[in-house]
């Protein structure tokens, strides 16, 4: 069980201000703390299974936004591998609505957990119309390390952002630090939480709970060091977008059919 009231003292402690909290991180990963993580909540029970190598992998995402059909599986699969509470979402879908005639209309109801409604302004005027499923961009330049004043969330050797929730102590200067929205604190835990990429899953050779549940093929996985993986292959030679690469925080998570205006 955590300990939540030397959280709330730290917690205390610690709540001045974000500016000046950031600490040397980036190259946190050493063998100890990859073992202190498995027990943390971002993974299952036992740490990693034998002969999981993370440096041996270099994983990204891809997200192919010509086929996102708006049903809301990827949001359900992952509230449920993950058991994230109500009202909090590690992927939510969005739905971007514009004409010539109309501003950009941008929702997501319930995150897109049960599919998308008839849009409130109606449809006249829409010519175009499509969904924008987000979650955690495993950021390789991240703010949300950089801020964290326990070194709680780093950088895993094989391309993840994950956190301990061993050492959080539910700050949440990197929940503000993330430009994405991708972060939360979990109020059953205290903790920092969001996308891990079901590193519990990806550990141990299966696909992330999204990819697996999404019937269109619009999310895959995969691991950039195989030569021959298909996501390597779509990251070399297709037109490839990245969410606000005016951040610089080069994000791992890559879109195919990216609009100007998704933000
Ligand atoms: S998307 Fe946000 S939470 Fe995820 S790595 Fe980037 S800055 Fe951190
Ligand atoms: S990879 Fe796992 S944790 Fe991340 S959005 Fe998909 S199901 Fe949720
Ligand atoms: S399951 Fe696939 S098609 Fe359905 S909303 Fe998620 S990404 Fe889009």
């Amino acid at each position: 069980m955590k300990d939540l009231s030397r959280r709330s003292f730290l917690r205390a402690a610690i709540g001045v201000t974000i500016v000046g909290a950031t600490s040397s991180v980036i190259s946190l990963f050493a063998p100890g703390k990859l073992k202190a993580a498995s027990a943390a909540t971002d993974m299952q029970p036992g740490g990693f299974p034998d002969g999981y190598d993370p440096f041996a992998h270099l994983f990204s995402y891809v997200i192919d936004l010509k086929k996102c059909i708006g049903c809301g599986s990827c949001v359900r699969a992952c509230k449920k591998e993950n058991d994230v509470p109500d009202e909090f979402y590690r992927t939510w879908v969005e739905r971007y609505q514009k004409g010539r005639d109309r501003p950009v209309e941008i929702d997501s109801p319930d995150g897109g957990l049960y599919g998308f409604p008839s849009s409130t302004a109606g449809t006249e005027g829409v010519s175009k119309a499509y969904y924008v499923p987000k979650m955690c961009n495993h950021c390789a330049q991240t703010p949300c390390v950089q801020v964290c004043p326990f070194s709680a969330t780093y950088l895993s050797p094989d391309g993840l952002v994950l956190v301990d929730g061993e050492r959080c102590m539910g700050c949440g200067y990197c929940v503000q630090a993330c430009p994405y929205a991708s972060r939360f604190l979990n109020p059953r835990t205290k903790t920092a939480d969001k996308c891990t990429w079901c590193y519990h899953r990806i550990s141990r050779g299966l696909r992330p709970a999204c990819v697996q549940a999404c019937p269109t093929g619009t999310r895959m996985f995969g691991d950039v060091k195989d030569p021959y993986d298909p996501v390597r292959h779509i990251i070399d030679t297709e037109r490839i977008g990245v969410l606000q690469p005016q951040m610089l925080t080069k994000p791992k998570c890559y879109y195919i059919g990216l609009d100007k205006e998704v933000r």
